[in-house]
């Protein structure tokens, strides 16, 4: 196995991962703000931090993995208001909708999902720390976090704090690096706006101190990882460095794991530019989920993703040679005994599949390992090459990537069905009879290789084959 290394935004480095505790590992990941439905931008980062989770998981780390539930900022605070609903009804909707589109990506539950709401008294004790340690500043019934006090602000980000004005503040949650201020960490109620009475006073918290508090709660005064989307480095988390290391002492987090963004053919997804998609969009124009989580997970999390109709159609196809190949892999018969030549290449694919997760998440080098085994497979398969005892070693390789990538089981439809969606086999009618009668000329010219083939890429479509016994084929969906 190889030594695993990421990329660490705080040194700008790709270092080897050595977590505090031989064997465990304590992550964090910032979760969504649920005011609305998240896309596939979003699920660019969340299928990324799930792919790192599994990876130490396969490699034998104890992870406790913490996710939050942004329900409280600005933006739910006034959509909810407007709505004239609490937070909590208002974000329910966009609550369970998060567990769904992630259960449909087969985006696997952190140990702890936990949510803001329920932890205002732990943000309170944590602005009082501070308030203690005198990092902070009263003004109009809010409390602000003096950044020229914490000496390391900007190590993150890397942000110039030339030209700042000391006490200049800023109020919103989300501001650009050219805005960097003294943030809210604790803001007075407005009109018509819900808040807590607290012994810090009544208001609500900043978007920041969220992350702070929680995470520590859970996990301690130092993580070892923490991910999130690019666009989170600055303010968020260099905010939360601040308010954690400036409470404590102590370095708040050793691995700081950024994914870059998705775009969509080539440009910033906004709904403006009608190229805005949520996972449902998606699924409504008939992709399945596990295309789009393999189009998600395929490209390395460091580059930009560039989302196309191609790409996702390009990832269907992916996905069902790999499910054909596992579907044969099981369905047919070997000669007995054992290749050694093929032996060897099952070994030297999973080491390089390992390689190249183990080298900074590089799912492109992993994918490349596994779909070069799958040709030469698929290859030694045709022409009888492929033996029994060679069967196990390519069922535990695949088993390995599935346990990272997550998409060999054929499960798209009960994952449609369960969000709303009406499915059926992809293939049409005529598709498969045309296929159907394919395996038939093969069985008559007695080409068995071939029939079973297409008999396992229709079992890999979810058709089933029963031959009758004057010889003719039935078919139907699985
Ligand atoms: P939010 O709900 O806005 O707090 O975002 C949830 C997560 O999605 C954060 O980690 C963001 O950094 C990430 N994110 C937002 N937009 C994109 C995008 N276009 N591509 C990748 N990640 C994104
Ligand atoms: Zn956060």
């Amino acid at each position: 196995m190889h030594e695993i290394q990421v990329h660490n935004t705080l040194t700008n480095k790709v270092e080897p991962f050595v977590p505090q505790k031989a064997g465990e590992v304590k992550m964090y990941t910032c979760g969504p703000t649920v005011y609305d439905y998240a896309h596939i931008g979003n699920f660019r980062t969340f299928v990324f931090q799930d792919i790192l989770r599994r990876f130490l998981k396969l490699r034998g780390f104890k992870l406790t993995h913490v996710m939050n539930l942004t329900d409280v900022d600005d933006r739910i605070i006034a959509n909810a208001a407007a709505a004239g609903v609490s937070i909590r009804d208002y974000t329910a909707k966009f609550v369970q909708a998060f567990f769904d589109d992630c259960r449909t990506l087969s985006v696997e539950s952190p140990e702890h999902w936990i949510r803001a709401t329920d932890h205002i008294n732990d943000m309170v004790g944590l602005i009082q720390t501070l308030q203690k340690h005198t990092y902070t500043y009263d003004s109009e019934g809010s409390i602000y976090y003096r950044i020229s006090k914490f000496k390391d602000y900007g190590k993150l980000s890397k942000i110039d704090l030339t030209g700042i004005q000391a006490g200049a503040r800023v109020d919103n949650d989300r501001y650009e690096k050219e805005s960097a201020r003294d943030f809210a960490l604790w803001k007075a109620p407005k009109a018509g706006e819900h808040f807590w009475e607290t012994p810090i006073g009544p208001g609500r918290p900043g978007w920041h101190i969220e992350c702070s508090a929680m995470a520590m709660k859970y996990l301690g005064e130092t993580l070892d990882i923490h991910t999130g989307g690019i666009d989170l480095a600055f303010p968020h988390h260099e905010n939360e460095i601040a308010q954690s290391e400036a409470a404590t002492g102590k370095p708040f987090v050793r691995y700081w794991i950024h994914a870059e963004h998705l775009l969509v053919e080539g440009e910033k997804m906004s709904k403006s530019l009608g190229n805005f998609f949520t996972l449902r969009d998606l699924f409504g124009k008939g992709y399945k989920p596990s295309a789009l989580r393999f189009a998600l997970a395929s490209v390395p999390y460091r580059r930009q993703l560039n989302f196309t109709f191609d790409g996702l159609q390009q990832a269907t196809n992916s996905v069902e040679r790999l499910r054909n190949f596992a579907a044969r892999l099981k369905n047919e018969k070997f000669a007995a005994g054992g290749n050694a030549g093929m032996g060897r290449l099952i070994a030297q694919f999973a080491d390089d599949f390992d390689a190249g997760l183990a080298d900074d998440l590089n799912a492109a080098q992993a994918l490349a390992a596994m779909f070069d085994f799958v040709r030469e497979a698929n290859i030694a398969m045709d022409k009888g090459e492929f033996r029994q005892a060679e069967v196990a070693p390519a069922q535990k390789f695949l088993a390995d990537f599935d346990a990272v990538f997550a998409v060999l089981e054929d499960n798209d439809a009960e994952k449609l069905k369960a969000l709303g969606f009406a499915t059926g086999s992809d293939a049409d009618d005529a598709e498969i009879e045309k296929l159907v009668a394919e395996r038939q000329a093969a069985r008559q010219r007695r080409d068995f290789a071939a029939s079973d083939r297409i008999r396992n890429e229709l079992a890999g479509r979810g058709i089933l084959l029963e031959d009758t016994k004057d010889g003719k084929v039935r078919w139907k969906r699985k």
